[in-house]
């Protein structure tokens, strides 16, 4: 097997056991004689295997009763209308907090319900960083309070939630759930397209607070659209396969040991690719330092010419998927749960090898 030292910013890697596990038991799943997506998603083997990944999730998140979880299709693109679909009516403002494309594409569908005042915008400094609590204009009686967790284009990363005087956060971790543990508490929702963190594309997990279910109050919002349709139970056909994935990488964190585990691991495996960024001025960061994400490492060199000779080389020592987004340019090495320390540590060395004789 010749598997590549994957860096792609979604979708992105998968653990190599997750796969196994899922190429074993695909063509006859627990000796059923029928794959799982070949079944009734009302059948058995089908709701077990739903019910096994709420359950991990609730112990991964110590989610209480008072959480609905949720296995939804559209992507993160989806929530981006459905969330104010469902929170925001004329006359309400909501707070969104602008660290990024992402932010800025939830914003224009937030415009289309009610008010929205941008708390805060990097935009003038290319999204290169998050704010501060202090810098945050906030409303008084904002119906919640929209951030994105991790900014997976231009590569940083809130390192707490904001502070919003107990205001319901809702939040776009797309690229970094899971990734460390969060105060849930603080959260209305939590929503992640599942193909960077979590799984392959077709599922997003969204988790909503009931309390802030109960203050939706809007009559009308179309069926599948509206929250309710999908709160404790299972409305139309999920997306099966996705959710038996994620189950299985749920499984995985679990036995590596939860998300303090993969708090440590993604801290060590960032920092040893800052650290060569920080070494002296071949390489560059793009975020502030403040801001840099554990998930997506941006950097640039010197001129363009330098940087597509270090991806064309780069794919010679099977390191893939470096490319920056085109909106920022330069590398980007996506290093979320899955990447092994190895990769990073081959791309480290790469870069030392690059620097020494391009420097
Ligand atoms: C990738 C990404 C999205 C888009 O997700 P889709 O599932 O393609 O809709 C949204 N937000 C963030 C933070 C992302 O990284």
């Amino acid at each position: 097997m010749n598997r590549i030292h994957n860096f792609s910013a979604g979708p992105a890697i998968l653990p190599l056991e997750v796969l196994q596990k899922a190429q074993e038991e695909f063509v006859d799943y627990k000796g059923t004689g029928t794959s799982i997506i070949e079944k009734s998603h009302r059948g058995a083997d089908y709701v077990e295997v739903d019910a096994k990944a709420r359950e991990r999730l609730v112990q991964l998140l110590g989610l209480g009763d008072d959480f609905e979880v949720m296995f939804l299709q559209g992507g993160a693109s989806t929530q981006f209308l459905m969330a104010p679909y469902n929170f925001l009516s004329e006359g309400e403002t909501a707070d969104y907090i602008n660290t990024g494309t992402w932010s800025t594409k939830a914003i224009k569908e937030a415009k289309r319900f009610g008010n929205v005042n941008e708390a805060f915008t990097s935009a003038d400094s290319n999204f290169h960083r998050v704010p501060t609590d202090d810098e945050l204009s906030l409303t008084d009686d904002a119906k919640f309070v929209h951030f994105t967790s991790n900014n997976t284009i231009f590569g940083t990363q809130f390192p707490l939630e904001p502070e919003t005087n107990g205001v319901p956060l809702v939040c776009d971790a797309s690229s970094d759930f899971l990734s460390r543990p969060i105060d849930i508490s603080k959260y209305g929702i939590i929503y992640a397209g599942a193909q960077k963190n979590l799984g392959p594309a077709g599922v997003t997990v969204v988790i909503v607070n009931k309390q802030f279910l109960a203050t939706s109050n809007k009559s009308d919002i179309p069926t599948m659209m509206n929250y309710n349709t999908h709160a404790g139970k299972m409305f139309n056909t999920p997306p099966v396969f996705g959710v038996y994935m994620v189950g299985l990488v749920l499984e995985w964190i679990q036995e590596k040991g939860g998300l303090d585990y993969f708090k440590t691991f993604n801290e060590e495996k960032a920092g040893l690719l800052y650290n060569e960024i920080d070494a002296d001025d071949f390489y560059r960061g793009t975020a502030e330092e403040r801001s840099r994400s554990n998930m997506n490492v941006c950097f640039r060199l010197g001129n363009e010419d330098l940087e597509a000779k270090f991806l064309t080389e780069a794919k010679a020592y099977h390191l893939d998927a470096l490319k920056g987004h085109r909106s920022v340019g330069g590398i980007r090495a996506s290093i979320y749960n899955a990447c092994p320390r190895e990769s990073v540590v081959a791309l480290v060395d790469f870069m030392k090898d690059f620097r020494s004789k391009n420097g």
